[in-house]
C-alpha cells in the first residue's frame, strides 16, 4: 500500500476556487551551514557592495542595560514585604497579594525598574544609549532574482541584500509595538557590486549574528492564515485538510521556515494589520526569518520575524512583526 501524496495548496484551490485569489508564490530558502560563494544566494554570507560607497549604519535609538543597587534599608523593607506576602499566601489559597502600603513601598523601591535581582539586590532597567552612536549593519540574507523571481524586483536589479542591526530596538515602528532588530533592504544590480569587508558592529546581541549558510531555494504556492480569509472559506479549507489527515495551518497555508513572499503566520497573536509607516498602504509579507536551525538565530524569543514591504514604494521603511 502506498499512501496518497499529501495535497498541495493548488489541490485545495482546485477544490475550493474561492481561495484562488489568495494563492501567492513563495520561495522556501532551506538554509544549511556551508560556505556561500560571492554570487549565490546566502544567509549570513559575505556581502557585496558598490566600490567606494559607505557601508550602512543603524542610527536608530539603541537600548542599554542599567543596574542599580538597592540600598540596605530598602532591601530590608522588601524582605519584610516578601515574608508577609508569603505568610498570607499560605493562609489564603496561595494568592500573593500586596496591601496598599506594601504596593506603594514596592513601587517606590523599584522606581520604574522592570525587574529586581533578589540575589545581588539590584534593579534592572533598559535605558536609551547616548545618541550619535551609529552601529554597522550586518548581512542577514542575499537573494539572487533567479532564486525568487516572484518578488517585485525594481527594473534593472537582480540582487536583494537584507541587512540588519543586530540589536534590539523599541522605537522604530511608531505606535505599533515591536522589540527586535532593525532591518534594511537593498535592491541592487550584482554587476555593480564587489566584495567588501564591512566594519564590525560596535555592539551586537549574539543571537542576531547568523552563521554562514548556503540556500536550497524551493518554489511553492502559499495560502494565508485563517485570520486573512472569510470564516466560511476557512471552515471549508479546514474540512478539506481534515479529509486528508492534515491541518490547514502549516499543512496548506503559512508554509513554515525561512521564506520569501507568500503569507505570514499569525500563530502567537491574532492578525495585526501592518500598514506602511510612510504612506499608510497595507504592506505585503516579504521575508520570514526563523529561529534555530543552521543560521542559529533567535528572534522574538525563539519565534519568527516577519518583514513587510510597502507595495507603493520600496524605499519606504519595512514593516516588522514578531510571532
Ligand atoms: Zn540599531
Ligand atoms: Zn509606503
Amino acid at each position: 500500500m502506498t499512501e496518497a501524496a499529501e495535497p498541495t495548496p493548488a489541490d485545495l484551490v482546485a477544490a475550493l476556487p474561492a481561495l484562488a485569489r489568495y494563492l501567492r508564490p513563495a520561495t522556501l530558502l532551506h538554509p544549511e551551514a556551508g560556505t556561500p560563494t560571492a554570487h549565490g544566494s546566502s544567509v549570513g554570507g559575505p556581502p557585496l557592495w558598490p566600490a567606494g560607497a559607505p557601508w550602512p549604519h543603524c542610527t536608530a535609538g539603541h537600548l542599554d542595560d542599567a543596574y542599580e543597587d538597592v540600598p540596605l534599608q530598602d532591601r530590608e523593607i522588601m524582605e519584610t514585604i516578601d515574608r508577609a506576602v508569603r505568610e498570607r499566601a499560605r493562609e489564603h489559597d496561595g494568592a500573593h497579594v500586596l496591601t496598599e502600603d506594601e504596593y506603594a513601598e514596592t513601587r517606590r523601591i523599584m522606581n520604574g525598574a522592570d525587574s529586581l535581582d533578589h540575589v545581588n539586590w539590584r534593579t534592572h532597567r533598559t535605558v536609551p544609549e547616548p545618541p550619535a552612536a551609529a552601529i554597522a549593519l550586518v548581512p542577514l540574507a542575499r537573494i539572487r532574482a533567479a532564486d525568487a523571481p516572484h518578488l517585485p524586483w525594481p527594473d534593472g536589479t537582480d540582487l536583494l541584500q537584507v541587512l540588519w542591526c543586530p540589536n534590539d530596538h523599541d522605537d522604530i515602528q511608531d505606535e505599533r509595538y515591536y522589540y527586535g532588530p532593525a532591518v534594511e533592504l537593498h535592491w541592487q544590480r550584482a554587476a555593480e557590486l564587489g566584495s567588501v569587508t564591512p566594519p564590525q558592529p560596535r555592539r551586537s546581541d549574539e543571537y542576531y549574528l547568523p552563521t554562514a549558510c548556503v540556500l536550497r531555494p524551493e518554489q511553492i504556492q502559499d495560502l494565508p492564515d485563517r485570520d486573512e480569509i472569510p470564516d466560511e472559506l476557512h471552515r471549508a479549507a479546514e474540512e478539506f485538510a481534515e479529509r486528508h489527515g492534515i491541518e490547514y495551518h502549516r499543512g496548506l497555508a503559512c508554509a513554515e521556515g525561512w521564506k520569501l513572499g507568500g503569507w505570514p503566520s499569525w500563530h502567537s497573536t491574532d492578525l495585526i494589520p501592518i500598514d506602511c509607516g510612510a504612506c499608510g498602504t497595507r504592506m505585503r509579507h516579504l521575508l520570514t526569518v526563523e529561529s534555530g536551525g543552521d543560521p542559529d538565530l533567535s528572534v522574538g524569543r525563539h519565534g519568527e520575524l516577519h518583514v513587510f514591504l510597502c507595495p507603493e514604494d520600496r524605499s519606504h521603511p519595512v514593516g516588522l512583526d514578531l510571532q
